[in-house]
């Protein structure tokens, strides 16, 4: 039987990213390449939660930890540097990269932020490095309108890729991405394919963006 998803009163949420290919990575001057060869080097590590600047551990955080899970990243010498694995800290934020996500903004004519923090999240899946993730909120509240649907986007942020649970190649890591999220709507007639083609397609329509 079809579910009525009006009646059982659905929401959606929905969260898109497009890679950016831009002069450098967003962290650091690496270009951003993906490549699948033959890694120059390995490095083995075993991530450890630490404590917030509010003094707390984040409990997801020591669930993880008690996995004693060691990672293993592999890198490139000419194509990714120390910032990657976390042995140097990351460098001001690629202004190629701001200045795509500031257009991305506009084009969905969101209210811009007066000013862009670099916020970190505690995430040690192995997914990064330094036990980071790092996401600087661009805009908020903004509308993509197509055909006559009207779709309300949350937030538009710029952050770093992460790494796949698999492979764990750090050429990934620090490429620029953007994340629109979409506001949680009641019924899921905006998230049909037509709609979100749409809306991929107008995302990747950005020069810069990594096909
Ligand atoms: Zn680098």
């Amino acid at each position: 039987m079809p579910i009525d998803y009006k009646a059982v009163g659905l929401k959606v949420g929905l969260e898109i990213h497009v890679q950016l290919n831009t002069g450098r990575k967003l962290f650091c001057n690496c270009p951003p390449v993906v490549r699948n060869d033959e890694p120059h080097f390995r490095v083995i590590r075993r991530l450890r939660p630490s404590m917030s600047e509010l003094g707390e551990v984040d409990p997801a955080a020591i669930w993880e930890f008690r996995k004693h899970r060691t990672f293993v990243y592999e890198g490139y010498y000419d194509t990714t540097c120390l910032v990657e694995l976390d042995e140097e800290p990351p460098h001001d934020p690629d202004p190629e990269s701001l200045e795509v996500a500031l257009a991305v903004a506009m084009m969905f004519n969101a209210k811009i932020f007066d000013e862009v923090y670099v916020m970190r999240k505690t995430v040690i899946d192995g997914s990064n490095t330094s036990g980071f993730q790092r996401t600087m909120l661009i805009a908020h509240d903004g509308l993509a309108k197509f055909f006559d649907y009207k779709v309300p986007i949350q937030t538009i942020a710029l952050r770093r890729m992460r790494l796949g649970r698999l492979r764990r190649g750090v050429t990934r890591l620090f490429i620029g991405l953007i994340g629109l999220v979409y506001h949680l709507l009641r019924y899921p007639r905006e998230y049909s394919p037509t709609v979100l083609r749409r809306l991929w397609r107008w995302l990747t329509t950005l020069a810069t963006a990594l096909r």
